[in-house]
C-alpha cells in the first residue's frame, strides 16, 4: 500500500499560472530523421557562444588545425571552442554576430581541407572510476554549455549545485512552435541520453531523475522509455505534461514536476533541484564516453520558404545561408528568417551569421505564414497580459514603468523574474511589443547597475587612500613628538662631533697664539680674542713705512744738494719734489692702519688719489719754476731794453721759430745763452726727478699690497 501511494505521488504533476496554446506547427519537421549536410565552404566560429568572456586564443592566421582541436583556451566560467572540422585557419577577425543588431564579434574562419579528420580525443569510457570534480573539468573542456538557449556553462552550473541536489530534471519539455530538434534527438538518441542522466547521477548523487516530456511527443516518450528499460535505469522517470507554453521554462517545468516554486531572485539549485536540457546531456555523454567536444548540435530547419525541412545536425561556424541552400530555401518577396522560435527567437539581419551553441531552430515562413506585424496601439489596460503571464508578473505595469523609465519601480515589480517568453505580447489586442520594452528596460538597468557598481568601487578606494594618508600623517606628528621631547642619542653624537670639528678648525687656524684670551661667539661657542695679534701686525707695519719714508728722504736730499750746488732754481725744484714726496710718505704713513686691515681690499682704491696728488705737486713746482723764470727774463729783458731795442723782438723771433739762436741772433748776450740752457737742463732733471718720484710711489705701493 505505502509502495503503492509512493508511485503515485511521483507520477502526480503540478501546474502553473498562465500560459498560453499558440499553434505547434510542430508536425513539419518532428518525424523526419535527422540528417548531416555536407560541409560549408567555410565555418565562422565565434570565440564566445556562451555566458561569459571568451576565451584566450591558441590559434593564429595559418594554422592548420585538426577537428575537435581546441581554439581557445578555458578557463573558470570561460568556456573554450573547438575547430568543428579538420582545415586552415584563414582568418581571425570581426563578423556580424548572432544577434538581433548583428554587432560583430570575433571569429575564427575556417577552410575545411575535406578531410574532416578528428584531433586525439581522450575520452572517459569507464565514468565511474572518475572523481566527480575530474568528470566536470573534462566537461569544462569539451566546451558544453545549456543548448536550451541560455548557454550558461555546464560544469560551473553542476558544480555550483554539488551537494545540494536532490532532483535532477532533464527538461524535453521544447515547448515553442515548429522546434523539434529535442523531439528528434530524444527519438534517434534515447541510449545515449539515458547515459548522459547516469554520469550526472554519478556526479550529484541526486535522490531522483525526472525526464518532463510534453504530451505532443509520443514518439519521444516512447523511445526514452524502451531505452530506460534496455539500459535498466528504473530509477530514472518519465513525466509526460501537458503541452503548454511556456512550460519548458526552468521555473514553470520544476513546478509542473516537482509543485515547487524558485523563490524571486533565487536559482533552482536553492530548492534542491538542478534542471539539464536533452541537448547538453546528450553532450555530456559524447564528451565523457566519446572524448568528442562540443562542436555540433541539432538545429531544426523549418518555415514554408523551406522545401526540405527537417532536423540537421549542424557544425558549429556554419553559416546560416549554408543550411539554408542545402534545404532549399526560396527567397521570399518579403524575405524573413528567423532564429530560435516565433515567440522568443528574432529576426536575422545578415543570414551568414554562423550557428552558434544556442541555435536550435531556423525558420523561414513564406509570405503567408507569419503575417507582418501589426501597428502599436495604446494599452486598453484589458490585464490579458497578467493572465498569460507565468510568472505571476504585471506586463502592463511593467511597460508603463519601461516606457516612463522609472526603473526602481520596474525593478520593485520584479522585472528580473520575466523570463521574456513573449506570451504577454501575444495575447495582447494592442499589438503592443511588450517583451522589446522590458529587453530594453533590463538592458539600461544593467548599465546604470554597472556604473553604480564602478562609483562605488571607486569611492571605496578613495576612502583607503583617504585612511592611508590620515594614518601616514598621524605616524608623522608622532615621530616629531618624539623626538621633541627624547633626542635620539645618535642625533646628539653627530651635533657634537660636528661642533668639535668646528672647534679644532679653529684652533689650528689660531695655531699661532695659543695663549690669546677667548670670547663667546653669538651661539655660545669660545672663539680665541685676536685683537692682540692684529694690532701687533699693524704696529709692524707702520714701522716699516716709517723706515721707507725715511730712506726716500735720504737718496732724495744728495740730489737736491748736488742740484743746489748747479743752479738755485734745480735746487729749489728738486726741493719742491722731494717736499711733495716726503708729503705723501707722511699721508701714506698716516693712512697705514686702514690698508693694514684690508690691504688688499683698499689699496686699489687709494693708489689713484695719491698719484693725482703727487702729478700736481710736481706741476705746481713746474710751475712756480716757470713763473720765477719768467720773472728772471722779464727782469734781463727790461735791463736789455735800455741798452738795446730790438732784442725783444730777436728773442721772441728765436722761441717762436725753434731756429737755432746762433745762426739768427750772432751776437746775443751770453747771459740769454746760459739761462736757455738752464732752462733745459731743468727740465730734464725734473722729469728725472719726477719718473723717480713715480717709480719710488709705485714700489711703495707693490710693497703694500705684498704686507
Ligand atoms: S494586454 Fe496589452 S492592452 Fe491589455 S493590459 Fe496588457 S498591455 Fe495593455
Ligand atoms: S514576457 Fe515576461 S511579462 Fe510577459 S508573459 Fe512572459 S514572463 Fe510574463
Amino acid at each position: 500500500m505505502f509502495d503503492l501511494f509512493a508511485k503515485f505521488r511521483k507520477t502526480k504533476i503540478w501546474d502553473f499560472d498562465g500560459g498560453i496554446h499558440p499553434p505547434e506547427m510542430k508536425d513539419q519537421t518532428r518525424l523526419i530523421p535527422v540528417r548531416r549536410p555536407a560541409l560549408p565552404d567555410y565555418f565562422l566560429i565565434p570565440l564566445q557562444q556562451h555566458l561569459g568572456p571568451e576565451g584566450e586564443l591558441l590559434v593564429k592566421q595559418g594554422d592548420h588545425v585538426l577537428k575537435g582541436q581546441a581554439l581557445t583556451r578555458g578557463q573558470n566560467r570561460t568556456l573554450p571552442v573547438h575547430a568543428s572540422t579538420s582545415g586552415e585557419i584563414t582568418d581571425i577577425g570581426y563578423y556580424p554576430s548572432t544577434h538581433p543588431s548583428a554587432i560583430p564579434e570575433r571569429c575564427v574562419c575556417l577552410k575545411p581541407d575535406k578531410l574532416d579528420q578528428w584531433c586525439e580525443l581522450s575520452p572517459l569510457t569507464d565514468y565511474h572510476t572518475y572523481p566527480a570534480e575530474q568528470l566536470i573539468a573534462h566537461i569544462h573542456q569539451a566546451g558544453i554549455a545549456g543548448l536550451g538557449g541560455a548557454v550558461f556553462p555546464t560544469a560551473s552550473k553542476i558544480q555550483g549545485a554539488q551537494g545540494k541536489v536532490k532532483t535532477l530534471i532533464i527538461n524535453g519539455a521544447e515547448c515553442e512552435p515548429y522546434i523539434t530538434a529535442d523531439d528528434r534527438l530524444m527519438q534517434e538518441y534515447a541510449d545515449e541520453l539515458i547515459t548522459g542522466c547516469e554520469i550526472l547521477r554519478h556526479i550529484l548523487q541526486p535522490t531522483e531523475i525526472l525526464i518532463g516530456i510534453e504530451d505532443n511527443k509520443p514518439e519521444a516518450i516512447q523511445s526514452v522509455k524502451s531505452a530506460l528499460q534496455r539500459n535498466g535505469s528504473s530509477d530514472i522517470f518519465v513525466r509526460v505534461i501537458p503541452t503548454k507554453y511556456p512550460s519548458g521554462g526552468a521555473k514553470q517545468l520544476t513546478k509542473i514536476l516537482t509543485g515547487r516554486e524558485v523563490p524571486h531572485g533565487g536559482r533552482s539549485s536553492d530548492i534542491g533541484v538542478l534542471m539539464q536540457n536533452v541537448g547538453t546531456v546528450f553532450a555530456i555523454k559524447r564528451a565523457v564516453i566519446n572524448g568528442e567536444p562540443l562542436i555540433e548540435r541539432i538545429v531544426t530547419i523549418t518555415g514554408d520558404a523551406i522545401t526540405n525541412k527537417g532536423n540537421v545536425w549542424a557544425r558549429l561556424g556554419t553559416p546560416v545561408s549554408a543550411l539554408l541552400q542545402q534545404s532549399g530555401y526560396q527567397i521570399q518577396p518579403t524575405p524573413m528568417v528567423i532564429m530560435g522560435g516565433p515567440l522568443m527567437g528574432f529576426a536575422l539581419p545578415d543570414l551568414n551569421v554562423p550557428v552558434t551553441k544556442m541555435t536550435n531552430c531556423i525558420i523561414a515562413p513564406s509570405a503567408t505564414e507569419i503575417e507582418p506585424p501589426e501597428p502599436e496601439q495604446a494599452c486598453i489596460r484589458c490585464s490579458r497580459c497578467a493572465d498569460a503571464c507565468p510568472c505571476d508578473l504585471l506586463p502592463q505595469q511593467l511597460y508603463w514603468f519601461s516606457r516612463g523609465k522609472e526603473h526602481e519601480k520596474a525593478r520593485s515589480y520584479n522585472l528580473f523574474d520575466c523570463i521574456e517568453c513573449g506570451s504577454c505580447a501575444y495575447v495582447c489586442p494592442s499589438n503592443i511589443p511588450l517583451v522589446q520594452y522590458y529587453r530594453q528596460e533590463k538592458a539600461e538597468i544593467r548599465e546604470l547597475d554597472e556604473q553604480a557598481e564602478l562609483a562605488r568601487i571607486a569611492k571605496i578606494r578613495f576612502e583607503a587612500k583617504q585612511a592611508r594618508l590620515e594614518k601616514e600623517k598621524q605616524a608623522r606628528l608622532q615621530r616629531h613628538k618624539q623626538a621633541e621631547t627624547k633626542p635620539d642619542a645618535e642625533d646628539n653624537n653627530v651635533i657634537q662631533a660636528a661642533l668639535e670639528r668646528i672647534r679644532k678648525q679653529k684652533s689650528a687656524e689660531n695655531s699661532d697664539s695659543t695663549t690669546q684670551p677667548v670670547i663667546k661667539s653669538i651661539n655660545g661657542d669660545v672663539l680665541p680674542d685676536n685683537s692682540a695679534v692684529i694690532a701687533a701686525r699693524q704696529a709692524r707695519k707702520a714701522q716699516r713705512q716709517k723706515e721707507q719714508a725715511a730712506q726716500l728722504a735720504q737718496q732724495t736730499k744728495p740730489e737736491t744738494s748736488e742740484i743746489a750746488e748747479q743752479d738755485p732754481r734745480k735746487a729749489a725744484l728738486a726741493a719742491a719734489i722731494a717736499r711733495a714726496k716726503a708729503k705723501k710718505a707722511q699721508q701714506k704713513q698716516t693712512s697705514q692702519p686702514e690698508t693694514l686691515i684690508a690691504p688688499a681690499e683698499t689699496t686699489p682704491v687709494t693708489s689713484a688719489p695719491i698719484n693725482d696728488e703727487r702729478k700736481a705737486a710736481v706741476a705746481a713746482a713746474i710751475e712756480r719754476a716757470k713763473a720765477r723764470k719768467q720773472q728772471h727774463h722779464q727782469q734781463q729783458q727790461a735791463s736789455a731794453k735800455e741798452n738795446h731795442v730790438e732784442l725783444p723782438a730777436a728773442k721772441q723771433t728765436v722761441e717762436q721759430s725753434n731756429i737755432k739762436p746762433a745762426d739768427k741772433v750772432p751776437d746775443e748776450s751770453a747771459d740769454a745763452r746760459k739761462a736757455a740752457v738752464a732752462e733745459a737742463i731743468a727740465r730734464v732733471k725734473a722729469r728725472k726727478a719726477q719718473q723717480k718720484a713715480l717709480q719710488l710711489a709705485a714700489s711703495n705701493e707693490v710693497k703694500i699690497g705684498e704686507e
